[in-house]
């Protein structure tokens, strides 16, 4: 045997030269930056007693595994490893450490929460790393701010509102949680910025808030700019330099105010007091990548590990906040009857005895009382018609048989003007010979309309008014206390100067007639957030039928009201948030082993698989062990590489 060997090349001894190691705690521990769930773990290194200083928890560092380098980061530092032989740190990325320990704890708890990987929720909650934006001075210094008579009078409006502020401002918020819709005829921007100012009037302590939007940072910006020496922005738009350079400021205790968007929600903000996140319910909350968290939920976990105060805002309220309120885990903080009379817009929706005496307002897309109010509000400044819909006329259907208009390509036709050719919308062809598949008719009608045709047609209604249409691309952020008709998408509504005169909301049934669990809750929302851009008392036409709930949510102005009765609908059908749900998507045998494995541990309720999907749900309690019985099946599957990927999504905004 030996002497068989005396032929075979000698294979060469791997070269490795005895690196001196670090003296105390050589073991690094560190989370590689590899989104595969069987490589969710900590992998040991040693430290070379040259790197002994720069090893630090929370650095980044480069580290060799499988034969590649990669970048990973350090999480913690131990005497000993349980691994036989450990390869060294190859070098530190940086001399500061990025990840503090309560971030790294947020980040562990947020895989854990929605069955994801720590490296997934680590890139969203540090931001890349960016040389010069390091080395960068900072001039930043702390600042300290004043409460104003206005602040006082923005949580006047509210019940409580006067009590929460007062301990803001002394420094007791810990595990204060609340839940507020905003009061109408103020800029909910007031309400945030007093709370600022409240947490800011101290020697010490931070604010983080986190917003949807680019414009909602702006509209914080813009009356925030006495706190600009002590506040970091975060938002995507910043592009890496500077939002690595405002990144760093926080982490370095030079900016007590945050503002940005969604990732801002894991910021390290020192000592801090106070979480606002407004209109959790806007589906830019959810972050769009593995494994797919949302704001409200990270922010509340957050408030448990911290044990700073969370306060969630919104121009109504969603379900899960009413369910945090309904089980004691949060307060509600509602407005003031008394400012709600004086100030709350005066809603009419279709009554039945309207309908009655006018047949063709049960109809007519912009029924004879819209018009009215519209005539009426323009006589003394802004109208705001808000329409659901983008575009001229956005779907067409075949006049004949009233099967949807599609291109050869499959997709809907719409028009983008009166006298367009029909246009594909996902590929964009020219429809000129359209003929309906079904019934070969040539003709066809719209089935909805968008917001540029809205314009037209009130422009013909009412001649030299000034027409201002704001949606998509053509956004306006703010006109001015002038007469005009403004036409806007939800979510497009520009800020009028003292507030819009009148209202009309249109195409509100179609809202509430939209699939998913979410239709009328999304549309009560949207109706609320437009009313909010009202004058006192301005009157509002909701074209909807009066008797309809989410209706009568904006009459009454109570978002309370209305989210009482869809979570008591949620506890009727066991649905989200009464219940905790996964929703999975892969290959249908795939689904199957899956589903399977997760009923070995966990009771659950399973709808489908149908279509690539299934739905599971799991009673409320059960909801930690159905994410790491999940997290669990996922490492098992991803290292057998033979094993269809299945995607889990704790919680969706939709099942
Ligand atoms: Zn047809
Ligand atoms: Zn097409």
């Amino acid at each position: 045997m030996s002497d068989q060997l005396e032929f075979l090349p000698k294979r060469a001894k791997p070269v490795r030269k005895a690196t001196a190691l670090a003296e105390v705690n050589p073991v690094a521990q560190v989370r590689i930056d590899a989104p595969l769930p069987h490589l969710d773990r900590i992998f040991d290194y040693s430290i070379p007693a040259a790197l002994d200083e720069q090893v630090q928890p929370g650095v980044r560092v480069r580290v060799r595994f499988a034969g590649r380098l990669i970048n990973g980061v350090v999480v913690g530092r131990i005497s000993e490893s349980e691994a036989k032989s450990l390869r060294p740190l190859e070098r530190v990325l940086g001399p500061e450490p990025i990840l503090t320990p309560a971030t790294a704890a947020l980040v562990t708890a947020v895989a854990e929460r929605f069955a994801g990987t720590f490296s997934d929720v680590f890139r969203s909650a540090v931001p890349p790393r960016h040389a010069r934006a390091e080395s960068a001075p900072s001039t930043r210094a702390t600042k300290v701010a004043e409460l104003h008579e206005d602040d006082w009078a923005s949580w006047d409006r509210y019940v409580h509102g006067h009590a929460l502020l007062q301990r803001a401002s002394e420094g007791r918020l810990a595990n204060v949680r609340g839940v507020w819709g905003s009061a109408p005829a103020k800029a909910w921007t007031a309400d945030v910025v007093a709370l600022i100012h409240a947490v800011l009037s101290q020697e010490t302590g931070g604010v983080l808030v986190v917003v949807p939007n680019a414009w909602d940072v702006q509209q914080l910006v813009a009356v925030t700019d006495d706190l600009k020496d002590t506040r970091a922005l975060l938002s995507a738009e910043l592009g890496p330099e500077r939002r690595y350079r405002e990144f760093l400021s926080v982490l370095r205790g030079q900016s007590r105010l945050v503002v940005g968007t969604r990732n801002a929600v894991f910021a390290p903000v020192q000592n801090l007091q106070l979480v606002i996140v407004w209109d959790d319910a806007d589906d830019a909350c959810w972050e769009p990548q593995a494994p797919y968290w949302n704001v409200r939920d990270v922010a509340a976990l957050r408030s448990q590990l911290e044990g700073c105060a969370l306060l969630v805002g919104g121009p109504s309220r969603s379900v899960e906040t009413q369910s945090w309120i309904e089980s004691g885990w949060a307060t509600a903080l509602e407005p003031e009857r008394d400012w709600l009379r004086a100030h709350a817009p005066v809603v009419r929706a279709l009554e039945t005895e309207d309908l009655a005496r006018d047949p063709a307002a049960a109809s007519a897309r912009i029924p004879h009382t819209a018009w009215a109010v519209a005539k009426e509000g323009l006589r003394t400044g802004p109208v705001l018609i808000q329409v659901p819909r983008k575009g001229y006329l956005p779907l067409l259907s075949c006049q004949q048989c009233r099967e949807p208009a599609l291109c050869a390509c499959g997709g809907p036709l719409s028009l983008k003007s009166q006298n367009a050719v029909p246009q594909c919308m996902w590929c964009g062809a020219l429809a000129g010979s359209w003929s309906c598949t079904n019934c070969q008719s040539t003709k066809f009608r719209a089935v909805a309309t968008g917001v540029e045709r809205t314009a037209e047609e009130f422009g013909r209604a009412f001649p030299g008014t000034p027409i201002i249409w704001s949606s998509g691309d053509n956004i306006h952020r703010q006109v001015d206390a002038t007469p005009a008709l403004v036409v806007a998408t939800p979510g497009a509504e520009p800020i009028a100067a003292d507030g819009y005169c009148a209202m009309v909301l249109l195409d509100a049934r179609g809202q509430l007639m939209r699939p998913g669990l979410r239709a009328s809750e999304e549309a009560v929302r949207r109706w609320f957030a437009a009313a909010l851009l009202a004058r006192p008392k301005a009157h509002v036409v909701l074209t909807a039928d009066h008797a309809l709930m989410s209706v009568q949510a904006l009459v009454r102005w109570d978002a309370g009201w209305f989210a009482t009765r869809e979570l008591a609908d949620r506890k009727a059908t066991g649905l989200p948030p009464e219940s905790r749900a996964a929703v999975l998507k892969g290959e249908h045998n795939d689904l199957i082993e899956v589903i399977e494995s997760v009923q070995r541990t966990v009771e659950v309720r399973v709808l489908g698989p149908t279509d690539g999907k299934a739905i599971v749900l799991a009673a409320r309690k059960e909801g930690a062990q159905l994410a790491a019985t999940l997290h669990a099946i996922a490492v098992a599957r991803s290292a057998k590489a033979a094993l269809g990927v299945v995607h889990v999504y704790l919680d969706p905004r939709e099942l």
